[in-house]
């Protein structure tokens, strides 16, 4: 595939760049960030809304910033969540003392990196509050709305937010409405082909001749089911009947329409397929109030779309009409009047995942930085996660491939990021003071910073989680203490991101090996002689993943199409565990 690319890992930069140059009349970049702000914000006495996500999915989310839209967008790599510094750093510069409302679609890497970002303003004393979208029906059953992805819809969210903070609401009223607005849009889509991500030989899905998937995601996830291509008028009934049986309750016959282009199909062929979804419309007794036909949010070179439908009530008709200008969404429309509403109920989409990432990043940002002369265990942590680095990026291209099988595919060159920045962190190995506990924290934040997604954000906190559980001191640094640390860490991935033995993480490789190195640290105080006999238990369980049905994270939207293949996250901590136990035993040699 040929692709405009200079260097693959200098994509992202170079078209933030690229943009920033283009639209400078509108917005500029956020300094020391990889986000944008536009040139409106902070506007004093204003809630700044943020949005965000991987790139790869123009104009979503930073061709929204701009005046009556987002006033700023954090910025992550090709389909891979900003991490929580990034976030944190874009919300900062937008905030213009009314606080920050961060709306994104329900992924559980932006969940974490855009919560610790929200719980470090709210520690400073800026108010900030979260709006998850959650449009596509396909992708968990209505008993289990609140799972659901952010899709094509979240464009309307978006629209209402910034329109709301434009015209001066309170946080409060900021976030009602943009919940509101996401609990009164539906979004289904299907697709005909997989994107390719830059510097990649091949497309993340291929879908049989002949077929389609329904039920697509945006970033290169395969559909929920095949099934037999159809012609447009076909497709607009599915897509319309999938829709209104999921009509909201107190929904009403006037609506707002978004059809969708994933990137790789025709503004025409579109319009074709809306020819069919009016009629059908106009027949159930709606009445569209606005269509907006075009891309909002793409997944690269995906062939296929999507289509939205926003059940309008009279303040959010107000809203969606209100003026708005950005680089991708311009409309000229009523200016909003100063706030008048008064819907003073609170904003209840905090989820558990939510209130996890604020305990957790609370504790975190306690860890103090200070230097403690290190002695053996600090350079053996420091030489685990040298081997780590070493043995992911041996398998960077197979856990990609995995990822792709039911997320992604960008596992492996997260992984592989996370785990340079932590060793970049950390300095030459001959010249590492510390010791374990600070090689741990610190390598673990700058693998946090720099990783993103939901590895970024999970593995980094085990790694912190681990180092803050070591002794302070090396020489009080025992195979008991690794046991009692990385059961520590272990316990911080499943508070942050919920997962359970048996749901098809990494927790499956972990949990197994944490029970297996306490029993076999009670029998020997080598911690090299503790680890090894603990590591079958680890192999075993990566292992069982292949029969598992995904339960978290990106492929758990698959369902039975999640099995067959060991889970990546699982791979890459076997891998990491393994390079541990290399580590521990070069020191015991030594
Ligand atoms: P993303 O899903 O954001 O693209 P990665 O592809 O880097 O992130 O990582 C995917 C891996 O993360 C999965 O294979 C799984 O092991 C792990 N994972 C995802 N969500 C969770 C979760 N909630 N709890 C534990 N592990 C998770
Ligand atoms: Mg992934």
């Amino acid at each position: 595939m040929k692709r405009m690319l200079n260097e693959a890992p200098n994509f992202r930069e170079e078209m933030i760049g690229g943009y920033v140059a283009a639209y400078s009349n509108i917005l500029r970049r956020v300094p020391g960030a990889s986000g944008v702000i536009a040139n409106s914000a902070p506007a004093p006495g204003k809630v700044g809304v943020v949005v965000g996500g991987g790139s790869g999915h123009y104009p979503a989310f930073y061709g929204l910033v701009g005046d009556g839209l987002a006033s700023a967008a954090a910025i992550g790599d090709i389909f891979t969540s900003p991490s929580g510094e990034q976030c944190y750093r874009v919300a900062k510069a937008a905030d213009g003392g009314a606080g920050v409302l961060f709306t994104f679609g329900n992924y559980s890497g932006d969940v974490m990196n855009f919560g610790m970002a929200e719980t470090r303003l709210i520690a400073e004393g800026i108010p900030a509050k979260t709006v998850l979208v959650t449009d596509d029906v396909l992708s968990a059953k209505p008993e289990e709305a609140d799972r659901r992805r952010g899709i094509g819809g979240g464009f309307f969210v978006f629209k209402t937010a910034g329109a709301s903070a434009t015209r001066g609401d309170s946080l409060d009223t900021v976030a009602e409405l943009t919940e509101r607005a996401n609990r009164r849009v539906r979004t289904a889509g299907i697709a005909f082909g997989g994107a390719t991500i830059p510097g990649q030989p091949d497309p993340l899905f291929t879908v049989p001749d002949g077929m389609m998937e329904v039920g697509l995601g945006i970033h290169g996830e395969p559909g929920i089911r095949v099934e037999e291509h159809r012609p447009a008028s076909d497709i607009a009934r599915m897509l319309v009947d999938v829709l209104l049986a999921e009509a909201p309750r107190d929904a009403g016959s006037e609506v707002a329409i978004l059809v969708n282009g994933l990137g790789g199909t025709k503004y025409e062929e579109m319009f074709v397929l809306y020819s069919g979804i009016a009629p059908l419309l106009e027949k159930q007794g709606f009445r569209v109030h606005d269509a907006q036909v075009g891309e909002f949010v793409t997944a690269l070179d995906t062939a296929g779309c999507s289509l939205s439908i926003f059940w309008l009530d009279d303040e959010l008709k107000t809203l969606l009409d209100a003026t708005a200008k950005s680089p991708a969404f311009t409309r000229i429309g009523p200016d909003v009047a100063v706030a008048a509403s008064a819907i003073g109920k609170a904003n209840a989409v905090a989820t558990q995942l939510h209130a996890a990432v604020e305990d957790f990043t609370e504790a975190i940002m306690g860890e103090a930085a200070a230097e403690t002369p290190g002695g053996v265990a600090g350079l053996a942590a420091r030489q685990a996660l040298a081997h780590a680095q070493a043995a992911v990026a041996a398998i960077e291209q197979e856990l990609g491939r995995l990822d792709a099988m039911a997320g992604d595919g960008d596992h492996g060159a997260g992984m592989v990021r996370g785990l340079k920045a932590a060793n970049d962190e950390l300095g030459d190995l001959p010249l590492f003071g510390g010791t374990a506990r600070q090689a741990f924290t610190r390598g673990g934040t700058a693998f946090q910073n720099a990783a993103g997604g939901a590895s970024g954000a999970l593995v980094g906190a085990f790694l912190i989680a681990l180092g803050s559980a070591l002794p302070a001191i090396d020489d009080e640094v025992k195979a008991d203490s690794y046991a009692r640390a990385i059961a520590n860490g272990l316990a911080t991935i499943q508070k942050l991101g919920g997962a359970q033995a048996g749901d098809k993480t990494m927790v499956d490789t972990l949990a197994p090996f944490v029970a297996a190195l306490q029993q076999a640290s009670e029998r020997t105080g080598d911690i090299a002689q503790a680890w090894r006999e603990a590591l079958p238990a680890a192999e075993a369980g990566m292992q069982a993943t292949s029969e598992m049905v995904s339960k978290r994270g990106r492929a758990s939207r698959l369902g039975e199409r999640s099995k067959g293949f060991p889970d990546p996250g699982a791979t890459s901590m076997y891998e990491i565990l393994k390079a541990f136990g290399r580590a521990f035993d070069a020191k015991q040699g030594q």
